[in-house]
């Protein structure tokens, strides 16, 4: 399936999403996103938890139903131990296994929390799952790039100062450090967005025929890359220039 920028302007800021695409596969029962990534967030950062902190709880809808198995959608429905102590959800009380859902109030995302507290424990686990965008909003412009090691993500933060997950298409998923396929994707997002000086955000890929800089490809794969570290427009545009 090929996309265009016209394909990929997907968000109304003013409204949320309209549209997403769905990749559904009637005969089993299966239905994802066919274009955007998902995204699971297991390990703190305060860059994740700077994006956790403006979530807005809503109630579950149908994007939601497309993070958890069939069977596991009653469950987005059910309340934490926190809020009901008799929850189908809950275990003796006081232990806790519930799915919380929210939305990200900037560019519409679903995201769905697991949340996992043991019998007795005082200790909470949060899991949380959401789409990757396939572009920014139209006007947006991406000011930095952040290599989270901690988390094992990537984002980006607007000239606004908004932080996103980096765009990402799915089954094109990013790393950096060593020569394989995710660092080759990254390389290839960034040299667009430096091109463009930032505005050009959506995952389309380079314009057919045309290689990835290999500057910023060595750079990907380096050492130097393999740390968490918030990265200027300009400071991308030295790595370039070698
Ligand atoms: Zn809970």
């Amino acid at each position: 399936m090929s996309l265009t920028s016209a394909n990929l302007n997907l968000t109304d800021p003013t409204r949320g999403y309209a549209h997403f695409v769905l990749y559904v596969e009637a005969r089993i029962g299966v239905a994802g996103a066919a274009w955007n990534a998902t995204v699971i967030i297991e390990r703190q950062s305060p860059y994740a938890r700077e994006w956790q902190g403006r979530l807005i709880r809503c109630e579950p809808n149908p994007l939601h139903a497309t993070f958890v198995d069939n069977r596991e959608i009653p469950e987005l429905f059910h309340p934490c131990v926190d809020e009901d102590e008799e929850s189908p959800v809950a275990i003796s009380g006081s232990g806790c296994v519930c799915r919380q859902t929210f939305y990200d109030p900037e560019f519409g995302l679903p995201v769905v929390a697991k949340h996992y507290r043991p019998v007795g424990g005082r200790t909470d686990l949060w899991t949380y799952t959401t789409y990757a965008p396939l572009g920014l909003r139209p006007g947006d412009v991406i000011a930095s790039l952040v290599i989270d090691r901690i988390s094992g993500l990537f984002w980006s933060r607007t000239t606004e100062g908004t932080l996103s997950l980096l765009p990402e298409r799915n089954g094109h998923g990013y790393q950096v450090g060593y020569a394989g396929a995710g660092p080759v994707e990254l390389a290839e997002y960034l040299h667009k967005l430096i091109a463009s000086d930032g505005r050009d955000t959506a995952i389309e890929g380079l314009p057919h025929g045309q290689d990835v800089d290999p500057r910023i490809l060595a750079w990907v794969r380096s050492p130097d890359a393999n740390r968490t570290q918030e990265l200027t427009m300009e400071q991308l545009k030295a790595i370039q220039r070698g």
